[in-house]
């Protein structure tokens, strides 16, 4: 059983020697435990943060232990009540092929799922924090206008489209043309602005003429500027993630602006809450579910998804990942 274990805290960006790819016997369960064989793994930013042992609101992972990961696997062997042998499962199995769980935080999807891979996405954790940051804290009104940035992404294209169900204008805002693209023509979103193209903040200004009501920040940095002189009085912005910032070792260069931040924020009454999606929304989980699984059914949201092959690859596709090379949301599939 093949396994990658943190081998180094990463300065800056991760790199090959971050992580070790160790062989392992495949562990026995014990009772009141399951053996796991991962089929999928989910590839998410928030991983980055567990490699560093920066003060955060969950645990590092230590030096020498399995990285950990949600994913899609199957039961192999089971002594646990309510799990059998077959059985599709949603665990935090982490970056191995094989895995021992008590159960805790499994979800059992039973014996034929249909696309078991979405329940990493769309139809899982990424799906949950796009609806529920934006239904809880957003507080979306029809005809309001919602921008997010990683619009091509899990979190942000599903955010854009839920908006679009509820009578938002969905602006999004990704990197490059083809993203762009993909996020206007497929996802229907009513605009898509360029972030890394020349005069991208005048961009988005034509595409918010009513301003913004709705900012869901996934990104933080030059989009988050572009967006700051645009927010309407009363605008809400759920705090999602920074991913601009999660490899920077240092802040950004130039004068402290947190005065002008703070001026604006007071003066238009904006509201910015940060969340952690299982610890402040996990109780919605099944609402969440049945409302996502009527509308991927029904055709209202699309589901872009990139399956690599091969665990050993993993790596290599994380690291791709923070630097925007996922085109949709990112597995890797490690057994066919
Ligand atoms: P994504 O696939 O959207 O993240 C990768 C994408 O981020 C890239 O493809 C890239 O898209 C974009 N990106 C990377 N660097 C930059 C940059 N410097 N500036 C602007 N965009 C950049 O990931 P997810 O959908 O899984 O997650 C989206 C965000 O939500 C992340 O910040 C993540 O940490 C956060 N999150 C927070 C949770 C919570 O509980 N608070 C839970 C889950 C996710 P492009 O090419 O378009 O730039």
């Amino acid at each position: 059983s093949r396994r990658h274990v943190l081998a180094e805290r990463p300065d800056g960006a991760p790199t090959s020697s971050t992580l070790r790819l160790e062989e392992v016997d495949v562990p026995e369960p014990k009772k009141d435990q399951m053996l796991i064989r991962n089929v999928y793994l989910s590839l998410d930013p928030y991983m980055r943060g567990r490699m560093s042992d920066a003060e955060s609101y969950a645990d590092p992972v230590k030096i020498g232990e399995v990285m950990v990961g949600g994913t899609v696997s199957r039961v192999v062997t089971s002594k646990l009540d309510g799990f059998e042998e077959g059985d599709w499962v949603t665990a935090q199995g982490g970056w191995q092929d094989y895995a021992l769980s008590d159960g805790e935080g499994v979800i059992n999807m039973g014996k034929d799922p249909e696309k078991p891979s979405w329940a990493l996405g769309v139809l899982g954790m990424p799906g949950l924090t796009a609806w529920a940051g934006l239904t809880q804290i957003g507080q979306p009104k029809s005809g309001e206008t919602l921008v997010v940035a990683g619009a091509s992404g899990p979190v942000g294209s599903t955010v854009g489209q839920v908006a679009k169900i509820l009578g938002l204008r969905a602006v999004g805002v990704a990197g490059g043309p083809k993203k762009c693209q993909h996020v206007v023509e497929n996802l229907g979103f009513d605009a898509c602005v360029d972030y890394k193209a020349k005069g991208f903040a005048d961009a988005l200004g034509k595409e918010v003429p009513d301003g913004i009501d709705i900012y869901y920040e996934n990104v933080g940095g030059q989009v988050f500027d572009a967006v700051l002189s645009h927010l309407n009085t009363g605008a809400r912005i759920p705090l999602c993630g920074l991913i601009s910032q999660y490899n920077a070792t240092s802040l950004p260069e130039g004068p402290d602006r947190m005065g002008m931040l703070k001026g604006i924020m007071l003066k238009k009454r904006i509201t910015m809450r940060g969340f952690i999606v299982f610890d402040d929304f996990g109780h919605l989980y099944p609402e969440f579910s049945e409302q996502m699984k009527g509308w991927v059914q029904e055709g209202k949201i699309h589901y872009r998804e990139e399956v690599i092959d091969g665990l050993e690859n993993a790596p290599e596709a994380f690291i791709g990942l923070l630097e925007g090379e996922a085109f949709g949301k990112r597995v890797i599939r490690i057994e066919d």
